[in-house]
């Protein structure tokens, strides 16, 4: 390189500050003590100058300079690496603090003070034990922190410490041990986020999980676990536990009479009383509805469920003030005790919901025990347990069966026909849950939901544009027995904002022989508003032809027997014929069921029945096929008219 101006070597021949100041040292013969850069073939490198006059042996000048240059970019790059531990330790959300080897604050960052309270003045050369410690937590604790320090060089965990205000919070705290070269540490460093926040929200979730909503108590899922534990306990120590289930008396007749606040307030106060008959120690649940459930963990004998039993009887025995009224709500107890009844929460369970439904047979407000012969005496037990639950877990589901106008081929309404899919049972049909229903008051729990599901689907297809003009629900005898039936479908059409004239009821043609005038008065209070009676299998009970003539009507179904034997017993063909005169004269339509045939389908339209329904025209269905379905004959109608 000899040869070239410095100049060139070291800026490339271009003129910068650097360059021109350095030129003047030289020529000045002056130190020059500067920092700047320097063109390099990639780039440009930042360095430090350091340059001189060169001095001869005895320090007098020679003339000649000389220039060191000290890469300057690992130094920068440092710098830089330290402005931004500072600025991220500076604007960090958690609480950065650093100590020295004995454990006292060298440092803390703003997030420290924000969370703790206290500023780093305050923190400075104290512990963070000293200023943070809550008390809540054991010695053992920080004894067990400190080995995983010195042997791990780290420690993670949630510690409860106490802000300046005194105030306690959670954090969750990381703490890693820097080591000089000797392997000794040096300093700790501490990281942490307040998660108090958080851990109140997961409490708050906890307890919705495990909680029924209403009545603050334990739902099944607390119930369940605390069962399970008390088990394990009660087998190690050989000792009996209870279970006993509780199921409220007419509870529904609260709700539907007085309305959903009426029954949830009611609800609220039996959980109440019962909360104060029992022990600290038992578990008290709400199952959802009506239903409690209580866990006596220790008793001595059998006789000790029992006695509990009597006591919520008696507790629930005086009145309730509920929505300005004196309500009574006594309670039927079902009792399985471990081990007798069962040994897994499963079975006392299960056991339990027998005893009870024991109980509810034998009449109100009892309390009964287990009885494996209840059991086994019973076919039915099963499914009318079954059916207790087959609502609140949404098993039961309406299936439509279109009728068909014999005159315009339209379809002229459909009838709707209930299902239970149960998980365990399979699909029961009606025929078998509903007579079983009947004999308890389960029919008009069923029957009411019926009612409102069908009003619901009505105001869905109307809002689908399908046109189905009605809908008949088939109503028990029992159900129109009940308390305020009539108000109550006129209370479920408004809810739902349908007309009357959209729902038919069915009900069967002994009602007409039976609690006449009540009948009666119910069937002119129905039709007045426009809801349409039908009365179903028409025919069977033949004694009713005197009362038909009374009564007020709107359409006959002839049931299906007469159907099926029209071909080969002239006999139904004359049943069926007297059946659509007499209800022609008396202004009356008629609905054919259960047509299998084409023959029984020529018949029927040739005896001037009004409308037909079978499976030859459509099987009961799901409410989605309906508009398929609709349409079909709608088709097939319009065919038959170009035809003509
Ligand atoms: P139902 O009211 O007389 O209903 C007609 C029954 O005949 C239905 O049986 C229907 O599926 C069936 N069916 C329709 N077309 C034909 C056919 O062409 N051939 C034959 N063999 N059968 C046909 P499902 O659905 O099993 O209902 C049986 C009974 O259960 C009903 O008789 C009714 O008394 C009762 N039921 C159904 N749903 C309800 C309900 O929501 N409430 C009440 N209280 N009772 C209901
Ligand atoms: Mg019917
Ligand atoms: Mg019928």
């Amino acid at each position: 390189m000899t040869g070239q101006t410095l100049n060139e070597v070291l800026f490339a021949g271009s003129v910068t500050d650097t360059s021109r100041e350095l030129q003047v040292a030289i020529d000045g013969g002056e130190r020059f003590n500067n920092e700047g850069w320097l063109d390099v073939k990639h780039g440009r490198l930042p360095v430090a100058f350091l340059g001189g006059p060169l001095p001869d042996v005895e320090g007098k000048s020679t003339g000649g300079y000389v220039l060191s240059l000290r890469d300057l970019s690992e130094t920068r790059r440092t710098e830089a690496r330290l402005h931004l531990a500072a600025h991220v330790f500076d604007s960090l959300a958690e609480a950065m603090v650093i100590t020295d080897e004995r454990g006292l604050i060298q440092s803390v960052n703003p997030a420290f003070s924000s969370i703790t309270g206290f500023r780093e003045s305050e923190a400075l050369g104290h512990s963070p034990g000293e200023l943070l410690q809550s008390g809540q937590h054991k010695p053992e604790f920080y004894a067990e922190m400190w080995r995983a320090l010195h042997e791990r060089g780290n420690w993670q965990g949630e510690v409860i410490n106490r802000r300046k205000n005194g105030e306690l919070y959670t954090e969750w705290l990381s703490i890693s041990a820097l080591r000089d070269s000797d392997g000794g540490a040096k300093q700790y460093v501490g990281l942490f986020s307040d998660v108090s926040a958080r851990k109140e929200a997961e409490a708050f979730i906890h307890h919705l999980a495990y909680h029924d909503p209403l009545t603050g108590l334990a739902n099944r899922r607390l119930f369940c676990d605390r069962l399970e534990m008390a088990l394990r306990q009660a087998q190690r120590n050989d000792r009996p536990l209870a279970v006993l289930m509780l199921d409220l008396d007419r509870f529904k007749v609260v709700n539907d009479t007085l309305g959903h606040m009426a029954g949830d307030l009611l609800l609220k106060e039996v959980g109440l009383r019962l909360q104060f008959s029992v022990r600290d120690c038992d578990t008290l649940a709400r199952f959802g509805g009506d239903e409690f459930a209580i866990l006596v963990p220790e008793i001595n004998s059998p006789e000790d469920a029992l006695l509990i039993g009597r006591k919520l009887l008696q507790a629930l025995k005086a009145s309730l003030a509920i929505a300005g009224r004196e309500l009574f709500a006594s309670t039927s107890i079902g009792v399985a005790i471990f081990p007798e009844h069962g040994v897994s929460s499963e079975e006392l369970l299960r056991n339990a919901d027998v005893a009870l439904y024991a109980a509810k047979h034998a009449g109100r407000n009892t309390m009964s025990v287990f009885d494996p012969q209840t059991f086994e005496s019973n076919d039915d037990l099963e499914l009318e347990m079954g059916l207790r639950h087959a609502i609140e877990r949404n098993e039961l589901v309406l299936h439509y069966q279109p009728q068909i106008d014999g005159e315009s081929g339209l379809v002229s309404g459909v009838e709707a026909l209930v299902r239970w899919q149960n998980p365990a049972l399979g699909l029961v049909p009606p025929g078998r849950f509903i007579a079983l229903a009947e004999q308890t008051s389960l029919i008009e729990d069923i029957g009411d939901w019926c009612l409102n599901e069908a009003c619901r689907q009505i105001t869905c297809w109307q809002a689908e544009g399908v046109a189905i003009p009605r809908v008949a629900v088939n109503v028990s005898a029992r159900q129109l027995r009940g308390e305020g039936f009539a108000e109550r479908v006129m209370e479920t059409i408004r809810q739902h904002g349908i007309k009357p004239q959209q729902l038919e009821l069915e009900l069967t043609e002994s009602l007409l022989t039976e609690d006449t005038v009540h009948t009666f008065e119910i069937f002119k209070e129905l039709r007045a508003q426009g809801i349409r009676i039908a009365i179903d299998d028409f025919g069977t009970g033949y004694s009713s032809l005197k009362y038909l003539a009374d009564f007020p009507v709107d359409v006959l179904k002839i049931d299906q027997s007469f159907v099926a034997r029209l071909h080969e017993q002239s006999e139904s063909l004359y049943v069926v014929q007297a059946i659509v005169m007499l209800a022609k004269g008396l202004n009356i339509e008629t609905v054919a069921e259960g047509v299998e045939t084409e023959d029984q389908r020529a018949q029927l339209l040739a005896l001037g029945t009004n409308h037909l329904q079978g499976y030859l025209l459509a099987r009961p269905q799901a409410a989605a096929a309906l508009a398929e379905i609709v349409e079909r004959f709608t088709l097939l109608a319009e065919a038959k008219r170009n035809r003509r």
